[in-house]
C-alpha cells in the first residue's frame, strides 16, 4: 500500500471547477516526481519555425553552460494527445479543449467557444540538458513525396543528439489515482511514440524515475546541473528531499519500480 492509493480516486469536472479561485498549494496536496529522461533517438526542439533552410534545435545558457532545451508545453502537448487516443475522447481535441472530460481535468484548457477554462494540474519544468550544447551542423537533403514532381531540397539542422539527458521534474497539484497513474501511464507512451515534429527526427525517449514525493519538494535543476557527481545529488533528493515532503509516504527504489510498472502496463489500474 502507497500513499496514493491513499488519494481520492479521481475527481470530477465539477469539483474541479467548484474549487474556489485558484487552487491553494498550502490546503491541497502537491506530488512531486523527479526523474531523468534520455532522448533515444534524434530529435529537434525547435522554439520557433523560420522560412530558412537551416533548422536549429532551442538552446539556453544555464548553470555554467550552453545547453539543449526542451519546452515544457512541448511534451505537454503530446501528452494530451496521446491521452485523448487513449481514453478514446473524440469530443476533445488539442486545439479545442471541451472541459468537460478527464484529460481537461488533468492538463486544463480553454475553451473559447463556451468561456470555460480549468487551469492544469500538472506543472512541468522546461527540460534543460545535463550534456553541453553543441553546434554540429549537419547537410540533408530532402526527398519530394513523389519524385516526379519537385526537387530535392538541401538544408541543415542543428539536432540534440541520442543519449542527451534531461532533469525531468513534476508537480502535481490535488492529486489523485487517476492524476498519477495517468500522467505516467501517457509520459511512457509519448516516450515510446516521441516528441519529434519530423518523421525523420522521433525524438524517442526513455524515463528513469528517481521518486515520488508526498509534498512539494524542492528540487532546483539548476543545482542539479551545477553540481559534478548528478548521481550523487539525484540519490540524495530521493533520500532527503527538502521542501514540505512527508518523508515517510516517498517511493522510490523497488516500491517505485512496482507501482510504475503497475499503472503503466494497464490502463485499468488508474481508469475509475
Ligand atoms: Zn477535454
Amino acid at each position: 500500500m502507497t500513499f496514493i492509493q491513499s488519494l481520492p480516486k479521481q475527481w470530477t469536472i465539477k469539483q474541479l471547477m467548484d474549487t474556489p479561485g485558484r487552487i491553494n498549494m498550502l490546503n491541497e496536496r502537491v506530488v512531486t516526481l523527479v526523474g531523468m529522461k534520455r532522448l533515444e533517438s534524434e530529435a529537434l526542439f525547435v522554439s520557433s519555425e523560420g522560412g530558412g533552410t537551416l533548422r536549429e534545435t532551442a538552446k539556453v545558457h544555464f548553470a555554467g553552460q550552453e545547453r539543449y532545451w526542451w519546452l515544457a508545453r512541448k511534451v505537454a502537448g503530446v501528452m494530451r494527445r496521446v491521452l485523448l487516443s487513449e481514453l478514446q475522447l473524440q469530443k476533445c481535441t488539442v486545439d479545442k479543449p471541451c472541459i468537460d472530460c478527464a484529460v481537461c481535468g488533468l492538463l486544463g484548457g480553454l475553451n473559447t467557444d463556451n468561456n470555460t477554462a480549468l487551469f492544469s494540474r500538472v506543472k512541468l519544468q522546461d527540460l534543460i540538458s545535463v550534456e553541453p550544447y553543441e553546434y554540429d551542423e549537419k547537410f540533408r537533403i530532402r526527398q519530394p513525396d513523389d519524385p516526379n514532381k519537385g526537387n530535392p531540397v538541401p538544408f541543415q539542422e542543428v539536432i540534440v543528439p541520442p543519449g542527451t539527458r534531461f532533469p525531468f521534474i513534476i508537480r502535481l497539484i490535488k492529486p489523485s489515482q487517476f492524476d498519477i497513474g495517468a500522467f505516467l501511464y501517457a509520459n511512457a507512451l509519448a516516450d515510446g511514440l516521441g516528441y519529434g515534429n519530423y518523421s525523420k527526427l522521433r525524438g524517442n525517449a526513455t524515463t528513469q524515475w528517481i521518486a515520488i514525493f508526498d509534498g512539494f519538494a524542492h528540487i532546483s535543476a539548476y543545482e542539479l546541473l551545477a553540481s559534478d557527481d548528478l548521481n550523487s545529488a539525484l540519490q540524495a533528493i530521493a533520500d532527503n528531499p527538502a521542501g514540505p515532503v512527508n518523508v515517510k509516504n516517498t517511493l522510490h527504489s523497488d516500491e517505485l519500480n512496482t507501482y510504475i510498472h503497475d499503472v503503466t502496463s494497464s490502463k485499468e489500474k488508474w481508469v475509475s
